[in-house]
This record gives C-alpha cells, structure tokens and sequence, in this order.
C-alpha cells in the first residue's frame, strides 16, 4: 500500500467575542486545527491530527511528506523511526513531535482501513467497548467573573448526564480556591470534579492551592507548574494531598521516562496527537504500567483526535486488573468549536456521559470534506 500523497488541512475559526475564553496564560480568540491526510495508491486514506499550533504544524509535515511518498503504509515503525531521527537534533520535543504524531496516526488509520479492521484490533484487541467521559471547560471568560458562569458552566454538564468535569485554574490561588469551593458546594459530593492549572503557578503558590482545596475531594492537580520542572512537580505532589497530573506537553518516550524517574504525577496524560502519535502512545502505556502509573488521556482537538484517543483508551489495561476495574476517563471538551465535531460525517457523542469506542475500520469515521472546506484557513 505505497503512500500517494499526503496533505496538511488547516481549519480555523474566529470566535465571536462572547466566546472567548482564557487557560492560564493563553487567550482563545480563534479556534485551529491541523489535520493530516495520508492518500494510498489504491484508495485507501487514513488521517490524524496534531496537537498545538496548527500552521506550523502543517508546515513540518509538509516537511516530512517527501521522506515518506512512496513508501509503504504499513511500515508504520520504521517510517517513525525515520521521521524521528531525521528530525532529531532540533526535534525531540515540541512541534516536530506533534507533527509526527499526526502522520502516525494518519498511518494506523489507514493500515486499519486497509484491513477492514479498526486500530484497536490491529493494537491487540479492546479491554473495554464504552469510556466514562469528563466534560472540559470551566476557562475564564475574557473580560468577566468567572465564578458564576464556571458554575453554570459545570452544572450545564452534571444535566447533560457527564458524572466527572474539569474546570480551569491557574489564575490566582486565592480566586481559584474560591471558584473550586463554589463549584463543589453547587455540584455536590458525587461527581468528580478535577482542576487543572495550566502550569499556571510555581511550586510554592501550587503547594497553597492543593493545601485549600484538601477537603474538596478533588480527583486530580493538573499541570500544576511549568513542565520542565520535574522536581517543583515532585514538591508539589509530596507537599499537598490532591493527585497531580501532567503530561499533555511531554513529547516522546524520553520526556515520559523523566517524568516517571523524577516521580512527578500520579496520573500521567499523554496526548496521541502530540506525544508521537500511536506508535509512541502504546510504547508510554507500557512505560507507565510498568511503573505502576495511572494513564489518564489528553484529548484536544477534533474529532479525529477523540477518535484517535478512543483507540488508545479501549486498549489501555487495567491496572490493576480485578472483577471491577477503575475504567479509564476520556477528555471530553466542551468549549466553543463549530468544527470540532462537524469535521466527522457522523459525531462522537456521549451518551449519560459514556462514549463509545468506535467500530468502524481505522480510527472508526468518515471524514466530512465539505466542514475541511468551509473552515479552512487558507481559503
Ligand atoms: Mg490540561
């Protein structure tokens, strides 16, 4: 199945100003993303996505396009190994790897086409059909109090059926512990509820946040300092009670191997689009089972990034195994996005907050042209 082309599809859209919304550092005036189209002789297509900013995203895979026309699709190893090393000097972190990760899952898809099996057949079969989702949101709206809208916001996903959700911090300590407690006192004790910060604070101010939130029942710390600060990381996990995640901007099995060394979450998240696509995810699962670490996905992006999860997600083990396993969560992004879901000819839903893993060849959906068409940024 020899590779015939492969296209970058950059989608962009901007949002009006009552949707604005704000993480800890960035401000989301427009909605991107980077898709990535792997055309076989034959027919065959398969697509991916890339995590971050989708033009230069696009313009590394249009980089690695000529090192890879031409050869077989199924040699989906040996073409990242290829890639990686080409690219590796300057490439072992950041978009090199997120570009990467969007032509390897282009790749799976494809080879699961091929075969009329999907990519979690081809992975070694499913641990399970159906993933609990959470629902993300809670961001700071641009220009206004957040207090009042996050809880809104949140109680808008506890009515749609989702039972976990996860707001946005990184803003101030103190304001934040406020939102935080708001949000518990209106949502109740039963559904879960996680923070994430963004790396929004240093170790001292994450370490104060954790501490105010203690009795909160918070299921997870996320991102609660910047990612290279592998010890503030570890400080803060052995100096607060709440769980710490992180990993959305750890690329690559090495960046994972010294997270996992330093002992700096309890939940590790990569994110297929952007740690290297499926072929380097599988290798993290593995790394992370090994080391006795719960695996909670990053998911965002369209929905060729939810169904690329999905596949990950129905393939992660249990850990540990028993009569009723802890199900994995999938990240369920509810913020504005025209295009997110418009991007598949039929949409990943939830269903009570459940969604299901797709079972369809390759990542499991038809891609919808006409949504690449009308919101393509080079129009
Ligand atoms: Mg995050």
């Amino acid at each position: 199945m020899k590779i015939a082309a492969i296209r970058t599809h950059v989608l962009r859209h901007e949002l009006p100003e009552a949707e604005r919304f704000q993480s800890s550092f960035s401000t989301f005036r427009e909605r991107w993303a980077c898709l990535v189209e792997v055309e076989c002789a034959g027919g065959v297509t398969g697509w991916g996505e890339c995590l971050g900013p989708a033009l230069p995203n696009a313009a590394i895979v249009e980089a690695m396009a000529g090192r890879i026309i031409g050869r077989d699709a199924w040699d989906i190893e040996p073409i990242w190994l290829d890639l990686y090393n080409e690219f590796r000097d300057q490439g072992q972190r950041g978009l090199t790897m997120t570009a990467l990760s969007g032509v390897d899952i282009a790749l799976w898809d494809a080879a699961g086409k091929d075969l009329g099996a999907p990519v979690w057949r081809l992975l070694g079969g499913a641990h399970r059909m159906k993933v609990p989702a959470y629902a993300t949101g809670g961001f700071r709206p641009v220009g206004r109090d957040r207090i009042e809208p996050t809880v809104r916001e949140v109680t808008g996903y506890v009515s749609e059926g989702f039972r976990a959700a996860k707001i946005k911090i990184g803003y101030g300590a103190a304001e934040d512990a406020r939102a935080i407690r708001a949000l518990r006192e209106a949502v109740g004790p039963e559904i879960a509820l996680m923070v994430d910060a963004n790396h929004g604070y240093d170790a001292v101010e994450a370490v104060a946040l954790g501490r105010a939130v203690a009795d909160l029942d918070i299921g997870w710390f996320e991102e609660p300092v910047t990612p290279e600060h592998l010890r503030a990381y570890a400080e803060v996990r052995a100096r607060q009670p709440v769980p710490v995640a992180g990993g959305e901007t750890w690329h690559g099995r090495a960046a994972f191997a010294a997270a996992l060394e330093a002992g700096a979450v309890d939940i590790l998240q990569p994110d297929v689009c952007g740690c290297g696509g499926i072929t380097e995810m599988r290798k993290i699962f593995a790394m992370a089972e090994t080391a006795g670490v719960r695996v909670v996905p990053h998911v965002w992006g369209t929905g060729v990034a939810v169904a690329a999860a999905l596949q990950m997600l129905a393939t992660l083990p249990p850990s540990p195994p028993r009569h009723e396993p802890r199900p994995p969560l999938l990240e369920f992004d509810r913020t504005p996005n025209p295009f997110r879901m418009a991007v598949l000819a039929a949409p990943i839903e939830h269903e009570a907050g459940e969604v299901a893993v797709p079972e369809g060849p390759g990542l499991g959906f038809e891609i919808d042209r006409a949504t690449l068409e009308r919101f393509s940024a080079r129009r």
